[in-house]
């Protein structure tokens, strides 16, 4: 982007969206103001720091080949971590451990298929490594095949495990297809958690003249023919020229709530759900299973801190999820459904459990590409001025990598729009 000296931007939300969106405004000669909330940065990208463990609001992977990984590149933002590669994986079938088919020779070892189902299995498996192209939902596309159930149900696993959403009747299957090729080309688990990032873009923002602000909550944003206004719980008042809000669909209608396409928006959201338990261990359990995925049940086990410094010497960190169907709502045996899945690929974790942090219904994406709705652009035709961000927003990439994505594209819609002229001076 080109520099220029004019106009102000208010920033709502200091997760990745919006944060990303500071620093590429910031470094622009843009004056602009960050309201967040919480006490820290972060959203969903926090991390809770403890005794040397460091936890994750559940499970986190960069991917190698997202939006995320090239922002942060771009930005200069320093991140360190491992890839995500555990020596022994599994599948969770019938309540039984098969080693998860990864490679070819897994495959041919792999007590989960029958021979039958091993050969259509790397068949399909090239395709999908070679540009398979689809329409409709990906259970369209599962549909339109002839899978035994077991080859059915680990496409759809890999479709969870690719894109974390448990919704494979709502999700584009074109999308879900790019998703699990880039999910194929590795991902990254980072030392000390995804707060190292964030930490780095907060320092970035801050030294491009960006005001931070924390514990600060707005409660409402009015845009007009001369500029755009935050109002603050706490009655102050944030005068500016253009406002990203880059909040989920439901704060962001609630904050503009004259504004008709974020109330629809609001209404079409569906939001990606999981369950967590993240847990500190004194050490790995000997002969445990490093890494698990359910093949008939939506689950996930990893152990992170094999491939990232997460844990003091000796010790370990290991996310377990349940990526819930959107029908399912958190429920009261939510944790015990985790621990049980525990119990079953490393027996013997819980004398070792030094710190647990247990998450219920948490919002993994606020949306995710349809395949019979688009997701918002950045701008709004009925709200000048008015501009959102985060990870239901914009047509790239799926939960982090499209707020990511949006962040960027944001700040350059916001850019233009001052350039323009549009709003001559600010309120
Ligand atoms: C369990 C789990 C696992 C995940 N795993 C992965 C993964 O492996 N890979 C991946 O790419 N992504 C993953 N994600 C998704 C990723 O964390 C999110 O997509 C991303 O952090 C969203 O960033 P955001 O900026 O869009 O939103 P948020 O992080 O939600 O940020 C929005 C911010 O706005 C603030 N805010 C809200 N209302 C107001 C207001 N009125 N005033 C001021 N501030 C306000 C909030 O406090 C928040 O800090 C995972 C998420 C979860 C929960």
């Amino acid at each position: 982007m080109t520099a220029i000296s004019t106009g102000k931007v208010n920033i709502v939300g200091g997760g990745i969206a919006g944060l990303i969106a500071a620093v590429e405004l910031g470094r622009s000669g843009v004056a602009v103001e960050l309201f967040e909330s919480a006490a820290d940065l972060g959203g969903r990208a926090r991390t809770k720091a403890a005794d040397g463990f460091f936890l994750n609001q559940g499970p986190h992977a960069l991917y190698n080949g997202g939006a995320l990984k090239r922002a942060l590149d771009r930005l200069g933002i320093a991140y360190a971590g491992g890839r995500g590669m555990a020596r022994s994986r599994k599948a969770i079938w019938k309540g039984r451990l098969h080693s998860l088919p990864v490679d070819g020779k897994s495959l041919m070892l792999s007590s989960l298929f029958g021979l039958r189902d091993k050969v259509v299995f790397a068949r399909v498996f090239q395709r999908l490594v070679k540009g398979e192209r689809a329409e409709g939902s990906f259970t369209d596309w599962l549909d339109a095949q002839t899978f035994s159930p077991v080859v059915r149900s680990s496409l759809e696993a890999l479709g969870r495990l690719s894109a974390y959403a448990n919704g494979s009747d709502h999700v584009s299957a074109s999308a879900m297809l790019v998703q699990i090729r880039m999910a194929l080309g590795g991902t990254l688990y980072l030392d000390h958690g995804w707060v190292t990032f964030i930490a780095g873009l907060a320092q970035a923002a801050r030294e491009a003249g960006v005001t931070v602000n924390v514990g600060a909550r707005v409660e409402r944003v009015e845009t007009d023919a001369h500029g755009s206004r935050v109002v603050l719980a706490d009655g102050r008042v944030g005068v500016g020229n253009a406002t990203i809000l880059a909040v989920g669909p439901h704060h962001a209608a609630a904050l503009a709530s004259d504004v008709g396409s974020l109330q629809a928006e609001a209404r079409e959201a569906k939001a990606v759900r999981a369950n967590t338990l993240d847990l500190a261990l004194k050490r790995f359990p000997e002969g445990a299973g490093e890494f698990a995925l359910g093949i008939d049940g939506p689950f996930y086990l990893s152990l992170h801190s094999g491939s990232a410094k997460l844990a003091p010497e000796g010790g370990a960190v290991v996310h377990i999820a349940k990526y819930l169907p959107a029908s399912e709502g958190p429920s009261r045996d939510a944790i015990a459904e985790l621990e049980a899945i525990a119990d079953l690929v490393m027996p013997g974790w819980r004398p070792l459990e030094v710190m647990r942090q247990e998450l219920r219904g948490m919002t993994v994406a606020n949306g995710m590409p349809r395949w019979d709705r688009a997701r918002p652009g950045v701008a709004l035709a009925d709200a000048p001025g008015l501009f959102i961000a985060g990870d239901w927003v914009g047509a790239e990439g799926m939960i982090a990598d499209c707020a990511a994505a949006s962040g960027v594209e944001a700040a350059s819609a916001v850019h233009a729009w001052l350039k323009a002229g549009a709003v001559k001076s600010a309120a």
